[in-house]
C-alpha cells in the first residue's frame, strides 16, 4: 500500500505543496511546530534516510535548505530547525520548521488546529519565496 506522502505526492490525498522537482517534493506539514513547516519527501518510497542513495539525500538537503531560506525570508525567525524522525509516517522526510527558542523543537506541541485556509496562505507565501530563489 503506498504511503500517505506517496498519496499527498500524487495528489490522491489534498495537501500544500511548495516546491517539486523529478525527485524531491516539499509540501506543509498538517500539523506545524510554527507557521511555514515543511517536510521534504523523496518521490520513491524508502523509510530510512540512511538507506537512501546519498545522490538523492543530498538532493532533500539541497532542497531543504531552499526552503529553509524561504521560511527565513518570510517568518523571519531566529533559527531555522531541520529534523528526521519518521515515528509517524514510514516514508522518510526532513521536517525544516522556523523556530524561536527549543520550545518550538517540542514536536508534542505542534499545532493541530490551523485551518485550510490559514495553510493555503502559507503555502502561497512560501511557494512564491522559493520561486524567486530559484
Ligand atoms: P514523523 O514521521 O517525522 O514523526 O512525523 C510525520 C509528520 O507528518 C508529522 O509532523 C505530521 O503532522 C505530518 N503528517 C501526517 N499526516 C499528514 C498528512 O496527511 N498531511 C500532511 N501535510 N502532513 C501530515
Amino acid at each position: 500500500m503506498s504511503s500517505i506522502f506517496t498519496k499527498i505526492i500524487s495528489g490522491e490525498i489534498p495537501s500544500n505543496i511548495v516546491f517539486e522537482n523529478a525527485k524531491v517534493a516539499a509540501f506543509l506539514d498538517i500539523n506545524p511546530l510554527t507557521p511555514g513547516h515543511t517536510l521534504v519527501v523523496p518521490k520513491v518510497e524508502q523509510d530510512n534516510w540512511e538507506t537512501l542513495d546519498p545522490k538523492l539525500f543530498a538532493e532533500m538537503n539541497r532542497v531543504a535548505q531552499l526552503v529553509g531560506k524561504a521560511i527565513k525570508i518570510v517568518y523571519q525567525p531566529a533559527r531555522v530547525g531541520l529534523v528526521i524522525a519518521g515515528f509517524e509516517v514510514p516514508h522518510t522526510h526532513i521536517h525544516v520548521f522556523g523556530a524561536n527558542s527549543m520550545e518550538d523543537f517540542d514536536f508534542s506541541k505542534a499545532k493541530t488546529d490551523v485551518s485550510p485556509a490559514e495553510l493555503a496562505q502559507t503555502g502561497t507565501d512560501l511557494s512564491t519565496a522559493l520561486k524567486n530563489l530559484t
